[in-house]
């Protein structure tokens, strides 16, 4: 007999395998769906090779079975499909490829770390992850793969306890084609060789398995190809099976899903499903996972990621043409000319399909906007085609919804506030000649509540939107116009006031100051190559200054994210606008009548630009800002008397 040969797990799989063996959780039985996943997509590999190579043809049918063995404490999962090569079980069943996995890997170890133990949703979704077979150690304190590819003769043995090692073994004598799993099943696993318990666990999880799954001479799974039956005929328990078989998430349902039929010009049936949470938000990386493309009902790709944009790849589903040829490989799959054609009609249908959502059932839209709107907004830079149609989709804050009333619970602000403005919402409550669309951005909703330069567009009753997401402000810019308006960031010298709302001139805004002239020199020499102007402001009320963009810059919250990301980046001098009305500015334009105080002005000057800074969320010379606030404060503080009158 021959030595079997020795090796160890690669580093992240061993943390794996610590994981799972002391795990707590409960759900064992997903361990069963994944290895029959594996099963059935091995016999999908067949399939495909059997179509497109004659030699490898014959008359036995494709299918997977489970046998249990009560005495044995065993249970074998069997699949005649492809099989594994010594180097494949060497690559495939000791290391990890992915680096979506390995992060899925390192993410979960450092849970484990923290918590002493991974929470169980996160390993629910292991076999999304592309490591599913070492689910197979929550079940067996030894795990036994005897195989033999479709290729080979000859037919090895794998086998591990899960402590870190593996071996290989040829078997001698013959092994039938493809891989028997076999599991030494734990002390208290008895219920994985009990039938009727095997029989609940392959209905719940692999019901929609394309190949049967048989227990003695019983067929355990329907394998049902609901995408191709009427819409009305397939019912939410069927969509709900279909979306956990598709997705391996447990007990979960879609949000919602889009079935879909045409004829003409291409013929295809699909069903899509949106999940209910977005798993990018919890810290997993990006999702990888593509549509299953099938051709009159058997699977050619269950991972093909040219169905659909990157922005909608949250998306899990099926896609069915009879116009696919059944034996088109991987490879002239992508340049098949029907792909582009087929994502073209979805992705049309999904955004329609969204549109309607948010029409008819605006709960639901909101729960998907609140998880998906992140990643579907980046489509309006990626799909110039649709972008309108995303655009319509997209949902903020703004004056109109966020007063200081609903921002603020108990004093803070509300984070579960959801945005609510869609674009055509906000065009409804537009003014008269008004051609602009205004946004402003920043970091926070409540800072951005309180901007002075909102007072001009309060005032005017003019609507503001607010984009606390840097990708907000992305998208608004690449998009440009929406319905013919431009769009437009209130802190850019391009805002237009439509003439409509401009203040009759009161005798009070009339009356300027006396020496106004004066203090906007005085403030120009302090701010000399720091601003490219100081000028008067028709657009504060209150305030006494603020900083405006020139005309075509980027807006201040855009600059902040290019100067982070780019060293060499120069942020755009700015305009210094003040408010003649202002207090400050009044008592200042009085006081500069004595050019004794010039230098006390140009310092208020300074000061008052710096404060601007600060509340655009920019940090102005720090040394400087310091002592001069200090100055000032030692002043007053000299000004003052100590004795009590
Ligand atoms: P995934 O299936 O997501 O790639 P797994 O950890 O479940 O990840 O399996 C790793 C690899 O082992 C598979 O990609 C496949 O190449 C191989 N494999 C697993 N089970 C089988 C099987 N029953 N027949 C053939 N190959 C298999």
């Amino acid at each position: 007999m021959s030595q079997p040969q020795e090796f160890t797990f690669q580093t992240e799989i061993k943390q794996l395998l610590h994981i799972l063996s002391h795990s707590l959780y409960q759900n064992r039985e997903i361990a069963l769906r994944e290895l029959i996943s594996n099963a059935s997509d091995s016999l999908n590999k067949l399939r495909h090779i059997q179509l497109s190579d004659e030699q490898y043809r014959d008359d036995s049918p494709l299918e997977i079975t489970l046998e249990p063995d009560k005495e044995a404490k065993l249970l074998v999962i069997r699949d005649n499909g492809i099989g594994l090569t010594h180097d494949e079980l060497v690559q495939n069943l000791g290391t990890i490829a992915h680096s979506g996995s390995k992060e899925f890997l390192r993410t979960l170890a450092a849970k484990a770390e923290k918590g002493g133990e991974a929470p169980s949703a996160d390993l629910s979704l292991i076999g999304q992850f592309g490591v599913g077979f070492y689910a197979a150690f929550m079940l067996a304190e030894k795990v036994e793969v005897v195989t033999r590819s479709y290729r080979e003769q000859t037919g090895w043995r794998w086998e591990s306890d899960g402590s870190g090692r593996f071996t290989i073994t040829p078997v001698e004598g013959d092994v039938p084609r493809g891989a028997q799993i076999r599991l030494h099943l734990k002390d208290d696993m008895d219920e994985f060789t009990d039938p009727n318990r095997l029989k609940f666990i392959v209905r719940k999880y692999s019901t929609f398995v394309p190949h049967p799954i048989k227990l003695a001479t019983d067929i355990l799974n329907e394998q049902k190809p609901i995408w191709v039956e009427p819409k009305n005929q397939v019912t939410e328990e069927q969509h709900a099976g279909f979306y956990q078989w598709l997705t391996h998430h447990t007990d979960e349902k879609p949000l919602w899903h889009l079935h879909l039929s045409s004829d003409s010009p291409i013929q295809f049936h699909s069903i899509l499903y949106c999940p209910p949470s977005n798993f990018e938000l919890m810290g997993f990386g990006q999702i990888e996972h593509g549509i299953n493309l099938c051709a009159k009902r058997i699977l050619v790709q269950d991972d093909c990621r040219d169905l659909l944009p990157e922005y909608l790849r949250f998306l899990y589903g099926v896609v069915d043409s009879a116009d696919l040829p059944l034996n088109v490989s991987r490879e002239t799959l992508q340049d098949h000319k029907l792909l582009p054609k087929l994502k073209k009609v979805l992705v049309k249908k999904v955004l329609d399909y969204l549109a309607s959502l948010a029409e008819e059932q605006p709960e639901t839209f909101k729960t998907f906007y609140q998880q998906f709107g992140p990643i579907l907004r980046t489509g309006i830079g990626q799909d110039f085609e649709n972008r309108e149609r995303i655009a319509k989709l997209m949902r903020f804050h703004s004056t109109h919804t966020a007063n200081e009333a609903t921002l603020l619970v108990g004093g803070k602000v509300d984070k579960s506030l959801i945005p609510s403005v869609s674009l055509d919402s906000y065009l409804q409550r537009a003014v008269e000649g008004q051609t602009q669309i205004f946004y402003l951005s920043g970091p926070d909703l409540d800072a951005l509540s309180r901007h002075p330069l909102l007072e001009a567009f309060r005032k005017r009753n003019l609507e503001v939107l607010f984009l606390d997401d840097p990708i907000d402000e992305f998208a608004l810019t690449q998009l440009h116009r929406y319905e013919g308006k431009d769009l437009i960031s209130i802190d850019s010298a391009d805002v237009k006031f439509p003439e409509s709302t401009n203040p009759a001139e009161t005798d009070e805004l009339k009356i300027k100051p006396k020496n106004l002239t004066r203090i906007l020199e005085l403030f120009r020499g302090a701010l000399d190559g720091k601003v490219e102007d100081v000028r008067e402001s028709s657009r504060l009320t209150d305030s006494n200054c603020c900083l405006i963009n020139p005309q075509g810059t980027m807006s201040n919250q855009l600059q902040k994210v290019l100067s982070h990301t780019m060293k060499e980046y120069e942020m755009p001098k700015r305009i210094f606008e003040i408010n003649p009305h202002a207090g400050l500015i009044t008592r200042l334009c009085d006081l500069s009548s004595n050019s004794d105080n010039d230098d006390f002005i140009r310092d208020c000057g300074r000061q008052l630009y710096a404060n601007s800074l600060i509340l655009d969320g920019l940090i102005p010379d720090v040394e400087e800002t310091t002592t001069r606030s200090l100055r000032f404060m030692e002043e007053l503080a000299r000004s003052k008397s100590s004795i009590v009158i």
